[in-house]
């Protein structure tokens, strides 16, 4: 068998290393389309492609490490991917890329740490531009001379995974005068099926608000990674499932959970006396807020496990103006502080490796926790609210 049916030749150890990223995101990205198989839909679905592609790759490389290969799919998912930490096969990484520990499987679903491998592995400008609907209404906003509309469907998808009847029909009437933004909620929601409900009740998440299909036991249990993570999450809520309506799933994935941490930063910023705009000039940023005293800041808020592969994803903050509506004196990448308390070189890693921040300096680098101390605390007495537009 000759190994250069698997590729090009690596030599070095930049090449070494970009050979282990490759396989790792074919890996990464092979479970991850595999989630959901079960069963007899294991038989009818050919094992992902890019599995195998992975397989091959790897294989190669334990070969030339004389090392012994996965000698399957089965083997490789259900031995290297869910028993093996990732650092003991035999690839070379970045120490910056922090794969010490990771496995890619855990209890059976792809770990965080596969799952952003998996994006990497799509090589896509952003999550969001993979949903048809975001892309459509942004589109329509736009042509409508209302951006402002785009911010405001974002801020309510994310903030209602399901509506009762009388809800849903007073969300479609909210903006009467633009007759589309009917059109958007119900492409938004779906009715709830029989099999997203149990005893005729939906479970709405306690941690990530989201709604969540019981298991086949009829069992409820959110897959979000966080909270699969939290000991102390909430019992989910229950919704009447009747003629009640909840959040497609591909705007769950690219709407809702992603803006979480972008609407709870924006609150806490207004509850301190700031005004704050969300996603200005159709999610140019992700918010601009003016400080009680008048210093205005640009943000951006990024929820990654990985700061190695955050820092390719980092994009060059836009400037505005001193006359424009939504111009800000300094520009923030924020994280959330739990991902900086549990990896100490996390800002380090981010600010080393990424090529954005190092070309705009006045960007910095901070966790929610420390812009939210930062901005003036007037509480009630302050300007504070959350708003979609100029
Ligand atoms: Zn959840």
């Amino acid at each position: 068998m000759s190994l250069t049916q698997f590729g090009p030749v690596y030599s070095g150890r930049a090449s070494a290393v970009r050979a282990g990223e490759v396989v790792l995101s074919l890996v990464a990205s092979g479970l991850v389309g595999m989630r959901g198989w079960a069963g007899v839909r294991r038989l009818q679905q050919p094992y992902d492609r890019s599995l195998q592609l992975g397989l091959d790759r790897l294989a190669a490389l334990c070969v030339r490490a004389g090392r012994d290969a996965p000698v399957g799919v089965q083997d490789l998912v259900g031995v290297w991917c869910a028993q093996r930490p990732v650092d003991s096969w035999p690839l070379e990484f970045d120490p910056d890329a922090q794969v010490s520990g990771e496995r890619l499987l855990i209890g059976g679903e792809p770990s965080e740490f596969c799952l952003e491998w998996a994006v990497t592995a799509r090589d896509v400008v952003s999550e969001v531009h993979e949903s048809v609907l975001v892309k459509h209404v942004k589109d329509t906003a736009a042509l409508l001379g209302r951006p402002e509309l785009y911010a405001r469907w974002r801020l309510f998808v994310t903030d209602h995974a399901v509506l009762g009847p009388d809800e849903f029909l007073a969300a479609k009437n909210a903006v009467l005068d633009v007759p589309q933004w009917a059109t958007w909620l119900e492409e938004s929601y779906g009715a709830v099926t029989a099999e997203a409900a149990a005893g005729g009740r939906v479970a709405v998440c306690g941690g990530c608000g989201q709604w969540i299909a019981p298991q086949a036991d009829g069992r409820v249990r959110c897959k979000v990674w966080r909270c699969v993570q939290r000991h102390d999450l909430p019992e989910p809520a229950r919704v009447e499932a009747q003629g009640a309506r909840r959040l497609e799933p591909e705007l769950v994935r690219f709407v809702a959970l992603p803006g979480r941490p972008e609407v709870d930063l924006a609150r806490r910023l207004a509850a301190r006396g700031a005004r704050v705009v969300l996603y200005p000039k159709l999610d140019a940023l992700d918010l601009v807020a003016v400080w009680p005293g008048g210093h205005s800041v640009g943000v951006d808020v990024k929820d990654w496990h990985s700061p190695y592969l955050l820092a390719r994803r980092i994009k060059m903050f836009p400037r505005w103006g001193a006359d424009d509506p939504h111009a800000y004196r300094k520009g923030y990448l924020v994280v959330p502080q739990d991902r900086v308390r549990a990896n100490r070189r996390y800002v380090k890693i981010l600010v080393q490796r990424s090529e954005a921040l190092k070309a705009q300096p006045w960007v910095e680098v901070v966790s929610d926790d420390d812009l939210v101390a930062s901005c003036p605390d007037l509480g009630t007495a302050g300007a504070g609210e959350v708003v979609c537009g100029p």
